[in-house]
């Protein structure tokens, strides 16, 4: 199983100098294939292979020497994520590739790992051409290296992340299991009767934010200020960003951990998406990122995930009597069951239901 660990790097003038270089290449290599791809393809109606491409790299190589100056094993990786591109295209998966640009927001490039290129120590990591890099490992590195990473956000952070092959680490069984209802007014509501507020500190950076956005907008396109500016609105972007991932990082484990088999609903995540408010849509993100992370830290423990359908009526059904209620509004959060006379809060009652449901599904 791959597992991925990220860390910021503090490369120094020389070595920013090269990082920079290879973004540059990795886009050269990038679009000069991606160009051949689309020619071939509409001269012949055939997808050029990635060996067929990768034959060509050395006499690039030769016409074009800087291609020299940076890691060879990164420009084989660019080729191997243009030919990835282009199946999911093919598959219909995703869009056609297109060209990348050098004013693209986002840069990185990967090294894949060979004969101990990349290393890591106390605070400093090996990469290939750029030797060693200063850096803070705030987690211990388990398992062997299969590449590395290397990019720079919008604000201008480099990070370097170590993707690694893992045994998995099977936890001992434990006897709770778990119900996850996804709230309105909470992140999560656990069949324990546990609810998760949402991100407090979200709404404040939230508010920031647009305010930054708004200025960013009144301000000249490509001018110093409006430069100066979108430096900023990205680093706020960041901050709410590592929040959010620390809060569902720290979730997910810990529900990974406690619990033998755990159900949530199966929400079509993909038109949640699609939600114009901004809060609303960030919240919608953590959630699905939030699942991801449960599905594949469940796998390492070796928990059970279970899906139940997103339609089955889990607000309507008292969890006690199984008494199913006609219609159930938003605003109703406590109710009592007609039949059992059973209190219930709408939120907790939903998740037992869910539990119930999925353990009945799995058995
Ligand atoms: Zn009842």
């Amino acid at each position: 199983m791959n597992k991925a660990y990220k860390f910021r790097l503090y490369p120094n003038k020389k070595q920013i100098e090269l990082i920079e270089k290879s973004f540059g290449c990795s886009r050269f290599i990038y679009n000069h294939f991606l160009n051949q791809k689309n020619e071939v393809y509409k001269d012949e109606k055939r997808c050029v292979k990635y060996t067929e491409q990768q034959n060509l790299l050395p006499s690039m190589k030769k016409e074009f020497v800087w291609l020299k100056e940076i890691d060879s094993t990164s420009l084989q990786m660019t080729l191997r994520n243009l030919d990835n591109a282009f199946k999911n295209f093919f598959h219909g998966r995703a869009d056609r590739p297109k060209f990348k640009s050098k004013r693209d927001n986002y840069k990185a490039y990967t090294s894949n790992f060979v004969n101990n290129n990349i290393d890591i120590k106390k605070d400093k990591i090996k990469l290939p051409k750029l030797k060693w890099v200063k850096t803070k490992i705030h987690r211990y590195v388990e398992g062997r290296i299969i590449n590395a990473t290397v990019s720079k956000t919008p604000s201008g952070k480099y990070f370097v992340s170590i993707c690694v092959e893992t045994e998995i680490e099977l936890l001992e069984k434990v006897t709770q299991n778990i119900g996850i209802d996804l709230g309105l007014c909470h992140f999560a509501i656990l069949s324990n009767g546990e609810k998760i507020e949402n991100l407090k500190y979200l709404k404040k950076s939230l508010n920031k934010l647009a305010k930054e956005q708004r200025k960013l907008s009144s301000k000249q396109k490509g001018s110093n200020n409006w430069n100066k500016q979108r430096v900023k609105v990205a680093r706020l972007h960041e901050r709410v960003a590592n929040q959010r991932l620390d809060f569902i990082h720290k979730l997910s484990k810990r529900i990974a951990y406690e619990n033998q088999v755990i159900v949530l609903e199966d929400l079509a995540v993909k038109n949640m998406m699609k939600n114009d408010k901004l809060a609303q849509s960030i919240s919608d993100v953590s959630w699905y990122k939030f699942v991801t992370m449960l599905e594949y830290k469940a796998k390492w423990c070796g928990r059970k995930i279970h899906k139940i359908d997103r339609w089955y009526p889990s607000s309507k059904i008292c969890n006690n009597c199984g008494y199913v209620l006609e219609e159930m509004p938003l605003h109703i959060r406590e109710w009592e069951c007609p039949k059992c006379n059973t209190i219930h809060d709408r939120d907790i009652n939903a998740s037992m239901n869910i539990l119930k449901q999925g353990l009945l599904e799995i058995a």
